[in-house]
This record gives structure tokens, C-alpha cells and sequence, in this order.
């Protein structure tokens, strides 16, 4: 067999398992800091969760302050503003619990407080220049995976524009993944961002940059949120379920991590960007689309997701990855995911977007087809 060249890497040491957040305490003190940054959205921090998670901090005698200003999806002004709370109360280690919003706001802000500067000059390849405050990372939606990437995606509101932190000093040092902890998210959000999810999985798999190693990891990522994520919607309470979208969820974002995204990101970044379309939504109603526009190229991978989903069976290929297409597209309408035209967005936007998308340049360039500005609104069309 060959294999071509690769480096993989996961960062984090990973604790897992139900109930794991009464580790945080323990894990802080292994960092050596003396006052932690606990980083929230302003829904979340209103919960019991983040009530017994600031008791269990006090019970262990850890130091904390809480920025909770986080809604929606984090713009650049978020992430500096942690960073300034953050080194106003002498932070001196991080702690993100909440969806991606929250964490990459964490992330961002433990590299700004030792390095000084900003969001906006960080925005980017490796322009951070040296390593952040120790972070460690909580997801309580399943979900981006930003817990296991060295990204970090804030919108530049004055631009209209997402765009990304992409530094190997955003790697956090530590995750905890509790499932207990994503048992109150609701179907539209557990469905929105499950589908981020798959979307991780399944484009880390067809990219480009797929090797040897994110392979398996992105097809297990696939089949774990294939067979938990109806569940989990279904039945927010399904431990099980909560607990296969978690793991899954991990696990594409390992495969996000090493194997990058292709043109789905691309082409839904400018929807979040302009027209606030949540990121899980903008990704999972284009996802059949541009599997269909790369089709044939990714049929026999399509097909091997079949066969590893459903049990190898003897139809074409060509067959198989249709098949699997057409399920996608009953799951979103399942989901009740909208079309663009019901977040209205109307085909004289199209141009401007499909524009836009082609400047996202790296998940283009490991798109397995070559993708231009025509191609994309022709997407758009399909989505509409
Ligand atoms: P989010 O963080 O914006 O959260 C969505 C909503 O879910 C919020 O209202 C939040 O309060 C709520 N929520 C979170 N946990 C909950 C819980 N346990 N119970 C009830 N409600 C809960 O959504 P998201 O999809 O997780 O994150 C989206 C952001 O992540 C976007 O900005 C996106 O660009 C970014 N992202 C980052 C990466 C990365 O690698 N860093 C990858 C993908 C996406």
C-alpha cells in the first residue's frame, strides 16, 4: 500500500467522559495559573451549568472572573474585549465553556493577553507571533470541534466578513468533553450545529489534504454523527445519542484540524458574514449541493461513506453516492433547515456572495474539484 507523506496532530489532552467538568478545578491547577478567565456566552452563563461550575470553582478555592459578553456569533470587538477583561482582572489561564462562539472567543482572547494586539491584526495565516495563556476548552454544543483546532473565526462587522485566526498557538492544551453538558441544547441548535459537524467530517474526508490518518478519523467522525444525530434531535435528553454527537463532533474537528474543510465553508462564510446566517445553518443547506457539484470526482469516497454507514452493500458507486446525497438532503428538511430564499437572501445577492466565497481561498483550494465564481452561483441556485 502507499501512503503519501503527512504530519497529524491532536493537541489537547482530551478528558471525557459524564460529569468530567468536575475536573476543571484539578486541571487548572496543573496549568500553574492563579486566576482564570472563564469565558461564557450571555445565554449560557444564566444556566445551572455555569452556576454549579462557578461553586465547584469556589469549593476548590480557584480564583475566577467571568466575561459573558458573547451574542451571537463573536465579531472582532467581542474577542478583543475578553482579551482586555481578561488581562484587567490578571487572568493568567483560560477557560472557554459554550458553543464555538464562546470558545474561539476564549482561544483568541489567551493569545492577545500575552502578545498584546488584536483580533483584527491576528485575522489570517500564523500571524500570531508566540504562544497564549494555557486554554482549556469546553464544548457544550456538538459542534464545531473548535475545542481540538488552532482556529478562531470572528466577523468584521464594519466588512460584513468572517474571518479566521489560524495560528498553531490557538491549539488549546486541554478539552473536556462532558455529553451532560449538551443535554439542554434545543433540536434547532443540536440540529444546526450537528450538521456543522457532519460538514467537518464529510469535507475533511473528500479534501484535498485528507491523509492516511484523518481518513479514519473523519469517516468514524461520519458514522458516529450519522447514527446519533436524528436521536439527539429527537430526544435531547438521549444520553447515548449526546453522547455519539460529542465524541463525533471531536473527531471531525481532529479531521477539520489536519485535513482542512473544501468549498462548503467557502461558500457559507459570506452567508454568515452578510446576512447572519448561523454558521451550522449557512454549512448544512449547501452541503448536498456542492457534493453534487463535485460529484464524479468524490463518488467513490461518497460511496465508501455508504458502505461504512449502512454495512457494505453490492449497488454501483455512482448509486451509492447519490443515495447518500438524497439522505442529506431528507435529513435537512427533517431538521427544518431553510433554503436561502427563507433567510432572505435573493439571487441578485448571488454574485456578490459567490465573489466573496472565492476569496476563502484555502477551503477552496482543497475543494476535489476546481470551483469558480460561475460554479458558485449555479450552487446558490440549487440552494435557493
Ligand atoms: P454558538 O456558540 O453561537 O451557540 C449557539 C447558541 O447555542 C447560543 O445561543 C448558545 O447560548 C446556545 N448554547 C450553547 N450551548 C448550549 C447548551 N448546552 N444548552 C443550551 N443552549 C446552548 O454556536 P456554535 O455553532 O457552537 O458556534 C458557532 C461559531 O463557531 C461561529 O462563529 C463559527 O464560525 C465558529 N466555528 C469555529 C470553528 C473553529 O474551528 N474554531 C469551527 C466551526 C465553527
Amino acid at each position: 500500500m502507499m501512503i503519501k507523506k503527512f504530519t497529524f496532530l491532536c493537541k489537547p489532552e482530551v478528558v471525557y467522559g459524564e460529569n468530567s467538568i468536575t475536573q476543571l478545578p484539578d486541571l487548572v491547577k496543573s496549568t500553574g495559573g492563579k486566576k482564570l478567565l472563564l469565558v461564557t456566552d450571555t445565554n449560557f452563563s444564566k444556566t445551572a451549568i455555569i452556576g454549579s461550575i462557578k461553586q465547584l470553582l469556589k469549593e476548590k478555592s480557584i480564583d475566577f472572573a467571568i466575561f459573558d459578553s458573547i451574542s451571537g456569533e463573536p465579531s472582532t470587538e467581542t474577542g478583543d474585549e475578553c482579551a482586555s477583561f481578561g488581562k484587567k482582572e490578571g487572568c493568567d489561564v483560560v477557560c472557554g465553556i459554550g458553543g464555538g462562539s464562546t470558545l474561539d472567543t476564549a482561544k483568541a482572547a489567551a493569545v492577545i493577553i500575552t502578545n498584546g494586539g488584536s483580533v483584527r491584526e491576528y485575522q489570517g495565516l500564523d500571524k500570531v507571533p508566540g504562544p497564549g495563556l494555557p486554554k482549556i476548552m469546553v464544548p457544550t454544543t456538538a459542534g464545531t470541534g473548535s475545542e481540538v483546532t488552532f482556529t478562531a473565526v470572528f466577523i468584521r462587522k464594519d466588512e460584513k466578513k468572517k474571518g479566521g485566526i489560524n495560528s498553531k498557538y490557538l491549539y488549546p492544551e486541554f478539552a473536556i468533553l462532558d455529553p451532560l453538558l449538551t443535554i439542554s441544547v434545543p433540536p434547532s441548535i443540536t440540529a444546526s450545529t450537528g450538521l456543522d459537524a457532519l460538514c467537518h467530517a464529510i469535507e475533511s474526508f473528500i479534501s484535498k489534504k485528507a491523509n492516511f490518518l484523518s481518513e479514519s478519523v473523519s469517516l468514524s467522525a461520519i458514522k458516529l454523527i450519522w447514527e446519533n444525530l436524528p436521536s439527539a434531535h429527537q430526544n435531547g435528553s438521549d444520553v447515548k445519542s449526546r453522547t455519539g454527537m460529542l465524541y463525533g463532533s471531536f473527531l471531525a474537528g481532529v479531521g477539520l484540524a489536519n485535513a482542512g474543510v473544501t468549498a462548503v465553508h467557502s461558500i457559507s462564510y459570506p452567508l454568515g458574514g452578510t446576512f447572519g446566517v448561523p454558521h451550522g445553518v449557512g454549512n448544512g443547506l449547501l452541503l448536498p449541493y456542492v457534493l453534487e457539484f463535485d460529484m464524479p470526482e468524490i463518488s467513490p469516497r461518497l460511496a465508501c461513506i455508504y458502505d461504512y454507514v449502512y454495512g457494505h452493500s453490492g449497488n454501483k458507486e455512482i448509486e451509492k453516492a447519490e443515495k447518500f446525497i438524497s439522505e442529506i438532503k431528507q435529513m435537512l428538511k427533517r431538521f427544518k433547515i431553510p433554503r436561502l430564499k427563507e433567510l432572505g437572501i435573493t439571487p441578485e445577492n448571488f454574485s456578490s456572495l459567490a465573489e466573496d466565497a472565492m476569496k476563502v481561498a484555502v477551503p477552496i483550494e482543497n475543494n476535489p474539484k476546481p470551483i469558480t465564481v460561475a460554479d458558485i452561483i449555479k450552487i446558490y441556485k440549487s440552494a435557493y
